[in-house]
């Protein structure tokens, strides 16, 4: 299972975990995005990110806090399309719980 970005990234977006993650598997738009995307299908599961985010943003899917469940799918939507995802986390984030 990979791991996913959750809800502590946004408008943080430190990037520890992009300079640790062995197979740069971790994107986003500087100037577009509030967060940062794990891609799903790249991650190896190797867990070396989780530990360096310094607000706990990032967890393996299988242990994300139900009330951040469904970035699991938007770290995966960014991928196939980003506009769509950067909506999601606005709404997320600015009250569209
Ligand atoms: Fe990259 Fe490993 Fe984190 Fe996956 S678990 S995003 S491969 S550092």
């Amino acid at each position: 299972m990979p791991f996913v970005i959750a809800e502590p990234c946004i408008d943080v977006v430190d990037q520890a975990c992009v300079r640790v993650c062995p197979v740069a598997c971790i994107h986003f738009d500087a100037g577009k995005d509030r967060k940062l995307y794990i891609d799903p299908d790249e991650c190896i599961d190797c867990g070396a990110c989780e530990p360096v985010c310094p607000v706990e943003a990032i967890y393996d899917e299988f242990d994300l806090p139900t009330a951040w469940r469904k970035y699991a799918d938007i770290d995966a939507l960014w991928y196939r399309d980003p506009e769509a995802a950067r909506a999601r986390v606005a709404a997320l984030k600015d009250g569209g719980r």
